[in-house]
């Protein structure tokens, strides 16, 4: 019998589950999404459900579930912290206990980052190579990290979050999580506005665009700035200018790290504005960086990384989160 594993993409807007083959394909997938509120089992019922209705015909054939979730994580319980910042009732919610009771099948859980990191790793432009980082400009901003083969996962399972990483030393912009400076704060796609209102406030000193008064406004969108930036719009080009000085700073703080053989890129921010970031990062990433320049490309699986990334944790377990799951398998 054919064997499928089932991956499960959980992002801010979307929960994306897929059936993929041994080989990293998606064979079927559905898209459905995050709820904005909701108890400590309402993204789990989703999965179940989603899984059910929509992939039942699979689920005989599936091996196992990887999850790749937003963070962060408690990755000892195998449940998800909720950000301050979301309006949900409950301060977490469960993935392992549930889904491993409703499915009943082996279940392994990360964070999205760390899922993609480990799907470009079998699968991708990191196959072949033991030294890969794949960074999501998405909503938020995560870096997952593969070094000399080993998945980075830390104590919690956050050893991804340099999207939190110190990019702007003088900022007083506050990050969703309590911090100053952050990459995330600054070039997040669900920040981009407030940090667009924060540098016409404190630091654009150029010519007001029709633009720039629709963020004085709280009016212009990530789209609306990246639009702006393409067709020359003096306020959108010098804050993406800004954005992608801190995207790269971001990078060259990781390849100083952990000195990858190349760094993917993906996430929704990426994959709309491919050039610009792309642009951004050839130009800026070199003034950063102390250790040989990596290769700097983009992911070719689009949207699906998360999918592939969620379904390669479950075909080939990380040694560095086995632990953890004998530790969820004992908290449930
Ligand atoms: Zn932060």
């Amino acid at each position: 019998m054919t064997q499928y594993y089932l991956g499960v993409d959980v992002g801010a807007s979307f929960i994306r589950i897929g059936v993929v083959n041994v080989n990293g394909e998606i064979i079927d997938k559905v898209k459905v999404p995050m709820p904005q509120e909701g108890d400590e089992d309402t993204v789990a019922n989703i999965i179940i459900k989603g899984a059910r209705e929509n992939l039942g015909k699979y689920l005989p054939s599936i091996s196992a579930v990887g999850i790749g979730s937003i963070g962060p994580l408690d990755l000892k319980t195998g449940n998800v912290l909720i950000a301050p910042n979301l309006r949900w009732r409950v301060k977490r919610f469960r993935l392992y206990a549930p889904l491993r009771r409703g499915l009943g099948l082996p279940i392994v859980i990360g964070n999205d980052a760390m899922a993609s990191v480990w799907g470009e790793y079998l699968f991708g432009q990191g196959a072949g190579r033991n030294n890969v980082v794949y960074v999501t400009l998405s909503t938020g901003i995560g870096m997952g990290v593969v070094v000399d083969g080993h998945l980075l996962v830390g104590k919690d399972g956050n050893a991804h979050e340099m999207g939190h990483a110190v990019v702007d030393i003088e900022s007083d912009l506050q990050c969703g999580c309590g911090g100053y400076g952050h990459l995330e704060a600054i070039a997040g796609g669900g920040n981009i506005p407030k940090s667009a209102r924060w540098y016409l406030e404190k630091r654009y000193r150029g010519q007001m665009s029709e633009l720039a008064l629709m963020v004085k406004e709280g009016k212009a969108t990530t789209p609306d700035l990246f639009n702006g930036f393409k067709r020359g719009d003096p306020f959108a080009v010098e804050f993406i200018d800004y954005v992608l000085k801190a995207i790269a700073a971001g990078v060259a703080n990781v390849i100083n790290a952990y000195d990858p053989e190349v760094v993917i890129l993906g996430g929704s921010i990426f994959l709309n504005n491919v050039d610009v970031i792309m642009n951004g990062l050839n130009k800026y990433v070199k003034r950063y960086v102390a250790n040989r320049m990596p290769e700097i490309t983009g992911t070719r699986f689009g949207d699906d990384i998360g999918i592939i990334g969620a379904a390669a944790l479950a075909l080939r377990v990380p040694e560095s989160l086995k632990p953890f799951i004998e530790s969820q398998e004992k908290s449930q």
